[in-house]
């Protein structure tokens, strides 16, 4: 056998290497809505307003009230591994923010057209970045940020052969809307899609409004609530009743200090609390947020932090398990009326 044609190593230039970091963090529009969204949220908006065109393949803009950009670090923002958010690895061992690698708005200028327009606390006006020049100028904004994406993936037209319908995009960039406003009952929301209002979640009292405003009353209706406290973890939210389980495992939710995460102990849990009152393949619907002292978890398992890892997961299954369990078995308002009080 002939041994391979040796070629040369070579550095690969900056703006390769953010887009292939681009095909881990951008799947589809759906990422950046969520990319972005964490980043207004981390900025601490209030308010936040996610306008869409053509199922968001043509355009994601996410506006916010936060804290704004520094004109002098504006174009940091768009760099790879610049980020605000930690500083050294004991940073990273307790991040308490959704972002923390600073790579997200460097893979998605990597592979769209991106601006960013911000206004700092405290500065007299706005500037606006445009991400394919670099050119920084004056404009006009109230204090927040502004960040604009657009084509995606117009220079990578493999990748946006990949995309499905507009309908099939929008809906999941309101699923990833969904997600944070689930976990952030107190922040605005509202969803614009080629000029009409989709969605509109205004901030709720508590966590109970605005899962009911999201998911309804009859999800409310069918619906127990969770709370269980033990040592460094918290759990709160919704188990559904066993009849409201679904044929299919589309409305599960869990979150782990605010970050939205698909968690093989967490459902594992959950079903193993519902293991004698479901049968079959039925799925229990849930929305479950986990609090946990931060220095338990790595966040920092996969670049899109879908996946978290508990430092002692068997503690956290029980914790879970119970907590359901105790949510199935509470007495029932209104089903019983001698349980009036
Ligand atoms: P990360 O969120 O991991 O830090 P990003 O690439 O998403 O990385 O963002 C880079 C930096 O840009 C952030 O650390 C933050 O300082 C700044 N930034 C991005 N979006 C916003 C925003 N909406 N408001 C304020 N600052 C922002
Ligand atoms: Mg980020």
């Amino acid at each position: 056998l002939a041994p391979a044609p040796r070629r040369p190593i070579r550095e690969l230039p900056d703006e390769l290497v953010s887009q292939i970091a681009a095909g881990e963090v951008v799947e589809r529009p759906a990422s950046v809505v969520r990319e972005l969204v964490d980043n207004a949220l981390d900025a601490g908006a209030r308010q936040v307003t996610v306008r869409l065109a053509g199922g968001g393949v043509r355009l994601v803009c996410v506006e916010d009230d936060g804290c704004g950009i520094d004109p002098g670090q504006l174009p940091l923002a768009l760099r790879r591994h610049a980020t605000s958010k930690i500083a050294s690895l004991a940073e990273l061992e307790s991040v308490a923010t959704m972002g923390f690698r600073g790579e997200a708005l460097a893979a998605i200028a990597s592979v769209s057209e991106t601006t960013v327009l911000s206004r700092a606390d405290g500065q007299p006006h706005a500037f606006l970045l445009d991400g394919g020049t670099g050119e920084l100028r004056p404009a006009a904004r109230t204090v927040g940020t502004t960040v604009e994406v657009k084509e995606l993936f117009f220079r990578t037209p493999a990748r946006r052969k990949f995309l499905k319908s507009d309908g099939t995009e929008l809906a999941h960039c309101v699923e990833a809307v969904r997600r944070h406003a689930l976990a952030r009952p107190e922040v605005g929301f509202a969803i614009w899609h080629d000029g009409k209002l989709v969605e509109q979640w205004r901030p709720a009292a508590d966590a109970a409004q605005r899962l009911s405003d999201v998911l309804g009353r009859d999800f409310m209706a069918a619906s127990l609530p969770v709370a269980w406290e033990g040592g460094p973890l918290r759990i709160s939210g919704r188990v559904g009743l066993p009849d409201a389980a679904r044929a299919r495992a589309d409305q599960q939710w869990a979150w782990v200090n605010g970050r939205h995460v698909r968690d093989k102990v967490l459902g594992h849990a959950v079903r193993s609390a519902y293991e004698d009152v479901l049968h079959g393949q039925r799925q229990p619907v849930y929305v479950l947020a986990l609090d946990i002292d931060p220095t338990l978890v790595d966040v920092n398992v996969h670049p899109t932090k879908i996946e978290v890892r508990f430092r002692d997961s068997r503690a956290v299954h029980q914790a879970v398990r119970h907590a359901v369990e105790q949510a199935l078995a509470a007495p029932r308002a209104g089903l019983n009326p001698s349980a009036m009080s």
